[in-house]
């Protein structure tokens, strides 16, 4: 029985996790569940799944969680600091890392640093401090197991193989704008981009995946989760979303993963790895699709792609920086304070502006994700 810790249950990852948990019930369980504010969604996950301990980050809901599960034998905590602390539990087999943005990033570091093997949703955690984070997992002996599905493809076709990695083709949808130019962009709006044409997911991940900056943190996190330069990390549109990445080898050979597009599949791998298990999920059926097709971005219209390939060359805490720009320009995006393109032009101006930082120490990317937000704040426009 594997007895599992979920970072973000309430979110779409966090409960798509669950729904593969209760499937799976004589195999797998619930030890921790973590949201942020959603304490009613979090409550009702508790009651079903009985778990050890749960913990939402806003401490203002901790009395209606308190209250609502005071009759059963579960440990109710409010606060980051104690989502963190609950990752140091003996009892906890895995850690789900499906917080969004970088918030993610303490609670991960600290299971990490308990021996905790991760399966790993929240990649801004490996955009902001991949070095620090792989570093740390390897001195601990820990997997990182991807989840992401992308991540999920490349580590599925490297399975077996002894180096002779040439290149990884990371497919991208394209999202809801493939095709468009910027003048058809001007003037989008937010349930525009919250229409992704496959996959129905968080409204962080979506926008990412509208601005193409999804695609440049997967290259990010493809860096280190792979241990490969970024120069070969090929993006390919496949609006299709069946092959879900690649990774061509110095002979000449490619292998892929495919699959329907659910992310239960590639969360069920992460938890059952090294084994296959069964899974109800539809089958990819080939005769739906008569041509599955490939294209390369549209890098002049969609920056955030090329400013992330910026970032991870300039490396220190320019990820970081780009990261928590581009987190604040999407929360400007959602309360309808900038229009979308202004999303890479934010991020740009402060990937020039931000103070730079060769080595950076954990503290370090704190200070510069804090000082980013700040910014943002203090000045009301980035530009
Ligand atoms: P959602 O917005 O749907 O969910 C985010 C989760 O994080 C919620 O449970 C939310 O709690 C919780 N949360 C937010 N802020 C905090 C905080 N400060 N402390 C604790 N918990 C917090 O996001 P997704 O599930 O879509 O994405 C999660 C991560 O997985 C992202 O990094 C995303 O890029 C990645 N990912 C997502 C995919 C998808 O299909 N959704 C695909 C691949 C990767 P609450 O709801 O209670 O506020």
């Amino acid at each position: 029985m594997k007895r599992i810790a979920i970072l973000g249950s309430t979110g779409s990852i966090g409960t798509q996790a669950l729904n593969v948990i209760r499937r799976h019930r004589d195999e797998m369980a619930v030890e921790v569940l973590c949201a942020g504010s959603n304490a009613d969604l979090l409550i009702a996950q508790a009651l079903e799944f009985d778990p050890n301990a749960v913990a939402i980050a806003d401490e203002s809901k901790y009395q209606q969680v308190q209250e609502a599960l005071s009759s059963h034998d579960i440990k109710v905590f409010a606060g980051m600091d104690s989502i963190a602390d609950l990752m140091e539990m003996e009892t906890i087999d895995m850690v789900l890392a499906s917080i969004v943005g970088f918030a993610g990033l303490r609670p991960t570091l600290r299971a990490i640093e308990h021996h905790k093997p991760i399966a790993l949703a929240n990649k801004e955690t490996m955009v902001v401090a991949g070095q620090i984070v792989t570093e740390a997992a390897a001195r601990n002996r820990v997997p990182i197991l991807p989840v992401d599905s992308e991540h999920s493809a490349i580590f599925q076709s490297l399975v077996g193989e002894v180096g002779g990695v040439d290149k990884i083709l990371l497919t991208a949808s394209g999202g809801p704008f493939r095709g468009w130019k910027r003048e058809q962009l001007e003037k989008v709006t937010l349930a525009d981009a919250l229409k992704h044409p496959n996959w129905s997911m968080g409204r962080k991940v979506t926008i990412d995946s509208a601005s193409l900056m999804n695609k440049g943190l997967e290259v990010i996190e493809a860096r280190w989760l792979f241990d490969i330069p970024a120069e070969r990390i090929q993006v390919l549109v496949h609006p299709q979303s069946v092959v879900h990445s690649m990774v061509q080898y110095v002979d000449g050979s490619i292998k892929a993963q495919l699959g329907v597009p659910t992310m239960e599949t590639p969360i069920q791998y992460a938890f059952s790895f090294p084994h296959r298990i069964e899974s109800h999920l539809p089958r990819l059926s080939f005769e739906k699709y008569s041509q599955l097709t490939f294209e390369n971005p549209d890098t002049d219209t969609f920056r955030c792609l090329p400013l992330a390939y910026e970032a991870i060359a300039r490396g220190g805490n320019m990820p970081c920086i780009m990261n928590a720009a581009n987190e604040v320009a999407v929360q400007q995006f959602i309360e309808g304070k900038i229009s979308f393109l202004q999303i890479a032009d934010m991020v740009e101006h402060q990937m020039q502006t931000a103070p730079f930082i060769v080595k950076p120490t954990l503290d370090d990317l704190f200070q510069t994700d804090a000082a980013v937000r700040v910014k943002k704040a203090s000045s009301g426009r980035f530009r």
